[in-house]
């Protein structure tokens, strides 16, 4: 129980019926929102997850002589959607939160499947969290950072980068993304791998 007579999140003196809690509820209803908007198939993290694809497998190689300001934001998108960036950071808040009785930590599987789970269970246990957990100001600031980089990079982010690349069967131009693992031409349906579109004399236009 908060013995403040102040929220811990945002330091606003509590009502007198919020009495105990450690966050107001306001901020309680921005913390579930923000979870919220990043779960579920058109969430956040959904919506990051595309924006890396279908690049992602070749998000290791470096393409020389770019220096897209969009690779930067790729890479960030990266790892926020890896394994260790939003799913690891809820997933330990859930951990945290199961040893006080405040979760159920959720069974794996796929990335989406464990971000949905965890914040299934954060959302649903909030309303107690926020009378009985003293560090509701750590998980507010932490919820509030993942949401405010992935609406960001979702919303702010800029097209994927592309880049010209003239057809080596039948020499029109036309354009790729730069981080396709291949791309065909649009006029003569030519398929080109990655390393075609990359050489310098096949990207004339
Ligand atoms: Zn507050
Ligand atoms: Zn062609």
């Amino acid at each position: 129980m908060n013995e403040s007579p102040n929220c811990v999140v945002c330091t606003r003196e509590l009502w007198e019926d919020e009495l105990g809690r450690y966050a107001c509820r306001p901020c309680e209803r921005r913390i579930d929102d923000r979870l919220a908007a990043l779960a579920g198939p058109r969430g956040l993290y959904a919506r990051l997850c595309l924006r890396m694809e279908p690049g992602s497998r070749s998000m290791g190689e470096s393409v020389s002589g770019s220096s897209s300001p969009s690779i930067p934001a790729n890479l960030q998108i990266l790892d926020l959607t890896a394994s260790g960036g939003i799913v690891g950071t809820l997933e330990a808040w859930v951990e945290d939160w199961a040893s006080q009785g405040l979760a159920t930590r959720g069974t794996g599987g796929r990335l989406q499947h464990r971000i949905d789970q965890a914040i299934g269970t954060l959302r649903l246990n909030l309303p107690r969290a926020v009378e009985r957990h003293p560090a509701m100001d750590e998980f507010a600031r932490e919820v509030d950072g993942i949401w405010r980089t992935g609406s960001a990079l979702v919303d702010g982010g800029r097209e994927p980068v592309k880049a010209s690349a003239t057809c080596q069967a039948c020499g029109n131009a036309f354009r790729f993304g730069l981080f396709d693992d291949g791309a065909d031409c649009r006029s003569c349906g030519q398929h080109h791998t990655r390393a075609m579109l990359l050489q310098p004399d096949a990207s004339a236009a």
